[in-house]
């Protein structure tokens, strides 16, 4: 048996596990299957066994597997986005996971109304104050959603972040805990054109805790694909 199908029976028995914890069904979270570096072959696997939403952080890289991974697979872009990129992928992902400027938000705006293309987005959220990380500040992202809720080619759903790397998932369950708690602030608000029912968050080393806080996707790549090669 393919070593992808063990790791994906071992993080599908977790995620299982996890939402039944938080009281919640499994049909409510996706798995999404971080296939960055992956080779075609290998991602194929992945979605004959049962996943079919795939997460890049690269657009060249959805760019070159687009049209050989076919129909029956979603996109999602999870990585930073260039304003100059946003053209590439308009028409090929179903969510970008990433937004986390104005810059941004109005070129997609502009592409997807170029396209008859509503985009789904999440709002990208700096939850740690990490210097290194990309996203928005907590206490900024409410007035940031504001400013994208008039643009009428994008849909906020929800919010992404990329927790600390940590030895201990459980030193991230806190940073979770306030995503979950700026994801029902902001619902509560009732903002038109805005839907907070999405929540990215957790990855290989911490899903199982992030399901807990209250994730609605999680996005693991090492989990099921085995650590990459950045070699190639
Ligand atoms: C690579 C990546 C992941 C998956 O990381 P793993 O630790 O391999 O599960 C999740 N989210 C983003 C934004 C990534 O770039």
């Amino acid at each position: 048996m393919s070593h992808i199908l063990e790791n994906i029976k071992e993080v599908e028995a977790k995620v299982a596990a996890a939402a039944q914890r938080s009281g919640r069904k499994r049909e409510d979270i996706l798995l999404l299957a971080v296939s960055k570096t992956q080779p075609v072959e290998v991602i194929r696997q992945a979605v004959t066994y049962g996943l079919s939403s795939l997460g890049e952080n690269k657009v060249q890289e959805i760019m070159d597997k687009y049209e050989p991974m076919g129909e029956g697979v979603h996109w999602h872009l999870i990585g930073h986005l260039q304003t100059n990129k946003v053209k590439y992928i308009i028409d090929k992902v179903d969510m970008i996971h990433s937004v986390e400027s104005l810059k941004l938000a109005e070129e997609i705006e502009k592409r997807g109304a170029a396209r008859g293309i509503v985009m789904d987005v999440l709002v990208e959220v700096n939850i740690a104050n990490e210097e290194s990380k990309y996203g928005v500040a907590p206490e900024n992202t409410e007035a940031f959603i504001r400013q994208l809720a008039r643009m009428e080619h994008l849909r906020v759903r929800g919010l992404m972040t990329v927790a600390p790397f940590v030895e201990n998932s459980e030193d991230n369950r806190e940073y979770f805990c306030q995503m979950r708690q700026l994801q029902v602030d902001i619902n509560a608000k009732k903002i038109d054109n805005v839907l907070m029912d999405v929540l990215s968050m957790g990855m290989t080393g911490d899903y199982e805790v992030a399901i807990e806080e209250g994730a609605t996707i999680v996005r693991v790549g090492t989990g099921i694909f085995g650590e990459r090669d950045y070699s190639k």
